[in-house]
């Protein structure tokens, strides 16, 4: 029986009304579980009014009142990590592990959204002049929303909304139609944890409900997750329409290995970097650049055996190290880009296309795949496949391997596997790219440093949680007091300097 979601407004579960569904499959078996209501404009701006009548009372709570809300909802967050990683699981096909990992990413963001009183605190300067003093705060903004794409249902919301709530905004999340019962879970359990009716909703949508959001004079700020053509629309169109935007797009992470590096210990990482989670990571390894040719002979040598022998099944499997892509439509399009990296004239050294499952025939499994001798006028390196697919390409020396970095034009993340000093300092000085491991594959920020790439990666001024979190989901507000005892200046008709008010 397929069970029909819902949206949860002003603290209830409220039914769609629009008549319009989108299928939630589990990917492992190709059947439709579930079916998300596509909310129409009126239900996102009733979501939107909602969150804008909590606002006043929950930004005058005071800052270490919002602190315990989120300390119960770490709390309870934990105590039901097994029903949210299956719930997760079943509707995106990740391995239970990797699902529980990706949970336990986002409950660190709200372990740092606790420390919000702390994050809060202003400046002051006193007597900045003769009885005047300077200080600053900062404010919350009042009505945020998150759009958030399909491949970590958990993890990305809760990259924005604890710390938009911790600092005193309300919030309309919008998740994707793919997989949309974490966010859905992860509001029941804020209230559960205390937090008021109102501060935070969740409406299910496709392209009406994010329009509404983008346009509605009542949204102050947009955090947006998902893939470049439409994090660019999302960027344009909410700063038309006067609001603060944050778009954390799409990516091509290079990992560049050296002639020094340890090449078990790099090949183990490619291993979970590029077939992790079916390779569908912002943050997955989907080019290896070898440098020398004796690098990249010894690097395929040793993974191609590793690549041909991944588990890959479903998440009920404990067995399994890969589970399927999200949808028939990413296989077909990922298969698609096995084509033409073949007609291109890359070489295939392992191909997963025939894998099938028994039971599991339906599956939207995909094995893994490695290609050999990628260069960079193909498609298969230009495009961001966002499947278990990695491209090895092979540069003559370190110059040349930057160089590939610095021209993609994506930013998000790339990693150097040397054990050379002087190569990894320079890597990490001059690669233009937003996060940057140092034999360290997949290097995302721990929660209180701050998530985000460059170039076409991240549309805005702000990358994602951590204090760029806070500055984001704040404006500042900066105050010079005069407590004049007998202290008379006269009218003063000339722009004084800071020294002479
Ligand atoms: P997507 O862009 O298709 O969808 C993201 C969100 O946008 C969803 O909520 C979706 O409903 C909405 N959306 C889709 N089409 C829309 C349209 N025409 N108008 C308005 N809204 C629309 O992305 P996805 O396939 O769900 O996720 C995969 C992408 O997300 C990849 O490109 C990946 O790199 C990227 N991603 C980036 C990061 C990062 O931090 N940079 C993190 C995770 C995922």
């Amino acid at each position: 029986m397929t069970q029909e979601l819902h949206h949860f407004i002003g603290g209830e579960k409220v039914k769609g009304t629009s008549g319009r569904f989108g299928d939630v499959f589990n990917p492992a078996t190709g059947e439709v579980i579930r079916k998300a209501p596509l909310a129409t404009a009126g239900e996102v701006r009733a979501a939107i009014k909602s969150a804008a009548a909590a606002w006043p009372a929950w930004a005058a709570t005071p800052p270490a009142r919002r602190a315990q809300v989120m300390f119960r909802f770490r709390d309870l967050l934990h105590a039901n990590l097994e029903e949210l990683a299956t719930l997760l699981s079943s509707e995106h096909g990740k391995t239970l592990d990797d699902a529980k990992g990706s949970v336990t990413r986002g409950i660190e963001v709200v372990e740092f959204a606790c420390g919000i009183p702390h994050l809060l605190k202003g400046e002051y300067s006193e007597g900045v002049a003769a009885a005047v003093d300077c200080y600053s705060v900062r404010q919350p903004l009042g009505v945020c929303a998150g759009i958030t794409p399909f491949n970590f249902p958990a993890m990305v919301p809760m990259w924005m909304f604890p710390v938009a709530l911790a600092c005193g905004n309300t919030f309309v999340l919008k998740p994707s139609e793919k997989d949309p019962s974490c966010g859905l879970r992860l509001a029941e359990l804020l209230i559960e944890a205390g937090l008021p009716a109102g501060v935070l909703n969740v409406v299910n949508g496709d392209k009406e409900a994010v329009d509404t959001l983008l346009t509605d004079p009542e949204v102050a700020a947009i955090s947006f997750v998902g893939s470049t053509a439409i994090g660019q629309y999302i960027y344009a169109t909410g700063c038309a329409a006067g609001k603060r935007v944050q778009a954390l797009c799409g990516a091509k992470n290079h990992m560049i290995v050296m002639p020094d590096a340890d090449m078990g210990q790099t090949v183990d990482a490619v291993m979970g970097a590029a077939y992790g989670s079916a390779g569908e990571r912002c943050m997955a390894i989907s080019v290896a650049v070898a440098v020398g040719d004796e690098t990249a002979d010894e690097l395929v040598k040793r993974l191609a055996p590793r690549v041909q022998a991944l588990k890959v099944g479903p998440y009920t499997d404990a067995d399994s190290e890969m589970g399927p892509v999200v949808t028939r439509e990413s296989l077909d399009r990922i298969k698609g880009y096995i084509e033409s990296g073949i007609a291109e004239g890359a070489e295939l050294v392992v191909d997963g296309r025939d894998l099938s499952l028994q039971g599991y025939e339906d599956g939207f499994f995909l094995g893994g795949c490695l290609f050999d001798r990628v260069t960079p006028g193909m498609k298969i390196y230009t495009d961001e496949i966002f499947g278990p697919v990695l491209s090895v390409v092979r540069a003559k020396d370190y110059d040349e391997a930057l160089g590939l970095v610095n021209g993609h034009e994506y930013g998000n993340g790339a990693a150097i596997f040397t054990r050379d000093g002087d190569a990894a300092r320079d890597f990490a000085s001059r690669a233009s790219i937003g996060m940057i491991g140092v034999n360290v594959p997949i290097p995302v920020p721990v929660a209180f440093h701050s998530f985000g790439g460059w170039k076409r990666s991240l549309f805005g001024d702000h990358h994602i949680h951590g204090m760029e979190g806070v500055r984001f989901y704040t404006r500042l507000k900066t105050m010079t007091a005069r407590w004049p005892s007998g202290i008379r200046t006269g009218a003063q008709f000339n722009f004084k300097s800071g020294s002479e008010h």
